[in-house]
């Protein structure tokens, strides 16, 4: 008894210290029944190139935030519900070694961990703690999730016509549907893709043929009623709007100090004698 509660007055310090790093950035994170399980920075893919970001997994949701000052002040913070999360295991290639997917409907990314066994910590950490809430809750994990971006660089010209070349006025946009890089002529079209946005978003040439395909094909089988046709969303015409093409990833900002953190502290830490050593001692 006394353990648990010292172990809990010890996580409402560890909450608190959190949410001291992000301060006004960041929103409240202290809640019944959440539990710090680990924190670490991992490399984040962007769609500029990759960046050290620092991760909290609390047994309910994961915290990531730019580094300003390591281990005192984070900014710009995301908060991912963990009962949304997939994770999906990387390959190692190149310079990308130890990473994984992180799968959400509105949002998905890649994150690389320093080593493999942090890797194998991180990842089976999240999925306990996923397994748990939906166990409690009954739900079901989401089926459709959102298409990982593929990097600026790694497209020099656009990967649906394969022509365009990209340049400062050529510039590149992601298709929202399948995360292609591809040019302003082959991204003309908008879709409602709801697990998104209720917004049309900006999809590919190739994906808005798909879509609409599988509109008609979804009008078909259903008995025809009002509001039917509405069902698959179209958000058809051009887009003269590319602004807000460059809205959606933390990834625009101006780079924050953040060459300074790697001076070599181990990135992944589950919390002792918390949540985790349940996590780890099965
Ligand atoms: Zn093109
Ligand atoms: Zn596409």
């Amino acid at each position: 008894m006394v353990d648990r509660l010292v172990n809990s007055e010890a996580n409402a310090r560890r909450i608190a210290m959190v949410e001291n790093c992000f301060g006004s950035s960041g929103q409240p994170l202290a809640e019944q029944g959440r539990v710090l399980v680990g924190e670490g920075v991992l490399t984040k893919m962007c769609r500029k190139k990759p960046k050290a970001r620092q991760f909290f997994l609390f047994n309910d949701i994961l915290v990531y935030g730019n580094i300003v000052i390591n281990k005192k002040k984070y900014n710009k913070q995301h908060v991912i519900p963990l009962e949304e999360v997939k994770l999906e295991s990387l390959k190692d290639e190149g310079q990308y070694r130890n990473g994984w997917l992180i799968r959400t409907a509105s949002k998905s990314f890649a994150v690389y961990a320093a080593t493999a066994t942090e890797k194998e910590e991180w990842m089976a950490h999240i999925e306990k703690c996923i397994e748990d809430l939906l166990r409690k809750s009954g739900k079901q994990p989401p089926s459709e999730h959102a298409a990982v971006w593929v990097p600026d660089n790694e497209a020099a010209i656009c990967m649906h016509c394969k022509k365009t070349q990209f340049t400062v006025l050529n510039r590149r946009h992601h298709c929202r549907k399948c995360g292609s890089v591809v040019c302003g002529p082959c991204s003309s079209k908008r879709f409602v893709l709801r697990t998104q946005s209720e917004k049309p978003l900006r999809v590919c040439l190739q994906c808005y043929d798909e879509l609409n395909r599988e509109k008609a094909r979804s009008n078909q089988g259903q008995t025809l009623g009002p509001g039917a046709a509405k069902a698959g969303g179209d958000g058809a015409g051009s887009g003269g709007d590319s602004s807000q093409d460059d809205d959606s990833d933390d990834d625009d900002e101006r780079p924050v100090a953040e060459d300074k953190h790697d001076e070599g502290f181990t990135s992944y830490n589950a919390v002792k004698n918390g949540y985790s050593s349940r996590v780890t001692s099965v």
